[in-house]
């Protein structure tokens, strides 16, 4: 992996790819973490001397009325305050007021790029890795450093493009060296290897389950998706979360890696989808033609506690229950706790289960969490992702 210390910046001029994809309400930005996430790379680049160029999407701009909504001078601001030095930023995303602000930068200056999502209204430059936007934005710089992982498994001009223009002059910043370093311990991880799958539905875990289910010692599977492997199972859910196209391939996984595959034996129970009634667990084969299972119970916890306490290494993808009711934590909460207490070198594969482990304070406490879902997911379905393979 090509990283920052591998390339010569000092004294460049560098253009970096952040992930300033910030939620934004009227213009205030909700929560900064992935400007702060991006600190250690911007810094140290100043550090060095260079004219720091920086580029990062926001939001979806599709129509004109997306382009106030997704402006990112409010980003440029806030960076700003945590730098403690002026940002410059170009409200254009090419021509000459760009060129001209680059063109008058000093040595340990930074200038933000407005979002480059607005070349998206003409034609969708910039998602649709347009050669000639990638190859005028690698001519502003001398080199190229891609921090955005929640994007590297997409091709666009401002990651891609740009990579392809600086052949030997490219790498990866901090942050995306540190989530792909997590990943990589799954390549050849230490066994027994585990995996645990959480999550609403089959459909969208059917890469994941093909790619880590011959690697895996053991695949716990528990959430929504697990009614649809009880039902291949010839059990009743009740109106438990179903994926009727499924229900073969759940079969067929069941028929293959049967001795590998641990399922829930019980759950908390409701008879419509709210956190308002009774916590109350029963047995899976308990579940009555009106109830749902919206959790693992008590002895399905400990099943997969007594299983995961041989792992050496674990992934877990989606969460065991909807999380998004407190009552309904419990089981992701207990399953995370046994693996913190024990611990066992456990990754969080994006999106809903690092979200979970964030709302019960278990999230700085694993191996590690990786941010941007669909780029770990892809990465988990061992799919080649663009964003690397252009700086590889
Ligand atoms: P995914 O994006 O596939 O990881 O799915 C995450 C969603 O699965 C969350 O919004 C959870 O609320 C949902 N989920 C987890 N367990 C269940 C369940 N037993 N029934 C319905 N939804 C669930």
């Amino acid at each position: 992996m090509k990283t920052l210390k591998d390339l010569n910046i000092e004294n460049k001029k560098v253009l970096l790819r952040c992930d300033f994809n910030v939620p934004l309400k009227d213009g205030v930005i909700q929560d900064d973490t992935r400007i702060v996430a991006s600190l250690k790379t911007i810094k140290y680049i100043m550090e060095k001397n260079a004219k720091l160029i920086i580029f990062s999407h926001l939001g979806r701009v599709k129509e004109e009325k997306d382009i106030e909504e997704n402006n990112l001078l409010p980003v440029a601001k806030r960076l700003s305050e945590l730098l403690g030095k002026e940002v410059i930023f170009s409200e254009a995303t090419k021509g000459k007021e760009l060129e001209e602000k680059i063109d008058s930068m000093n040595e340990g200056d930074v200038l933000l790029v407005q979002n480059t999502r607005y070349e998206d209204l003409d034609g969708k430059k910039e998602s649709g890795n347009d050669p000639e936007l990638g190859a005028y934005w690698a001519s502003l710089g001398d080199c190229f450093v891609n921090d955005a992982f929640g994007t590297l498994h997409r091709a666009h001009a401002s990651n891609v493009g740009i990579a392809s223009h600086m052949e030997g002059k490219s790498c990866f910043g901090f942050l995306v060296e540190e989530e792909l370093t997590a990943l990589q311990v799954l390549d050849e991880p230490e066994r027994p290897f585990m995996v645990v799958l959480g999550g609403a539905k089959v459909a969208d875990k059917i890469g994941l389950i093909d790619n880590l289910a011959t690697k895996a010692d053991k695949i716990l599977v528990g959430g929504g998706m697990s009614y649809t492997f009880l039902k291949a199972k010839g059990l009743n859910i009740g109106k438990s979360l179903l994926d009727e196209e499924n229900i073969e391939f759940c079969k067929e996984v069941l028929s293959k890696y049967g001795d590998k595959i641990v399922l829930p034996v019980d759950n908390a129970v409701t008879n419509e989808y709210t956190d308002t009634e009774e916590y109350r667990v029963k047995d899976i084969e308990e579940l009555t033609e009106e109830e749902m299972g919206l959790d693992i119970g008590p002895k399905s916890v400990e099943l997969f506690n007594n299983t995961l306490k041989e792992a050496k290494t674990v992934i877990w993808n989606g969460p065991l229950g909807v999380y998004e009711f407190e009552k309904y934590r419990k089981g992701t909460e207990e399953v995370l706790k046994g693996l913190v207490d024990n611990n066992i070198k456990t990754i969080l594969g994006g999106g809903d289960v690092v979200a979970a482990a964030s709302s019960c304070n278990l999230k700085d406490k694993v191996y590690h969490a990786c941010t941007g879902g669909g780029a770990t997911l892809e990465y988990l379905e061992g799919k080649v992702l663009p964003g690397i393979d252009c700086i590889k």
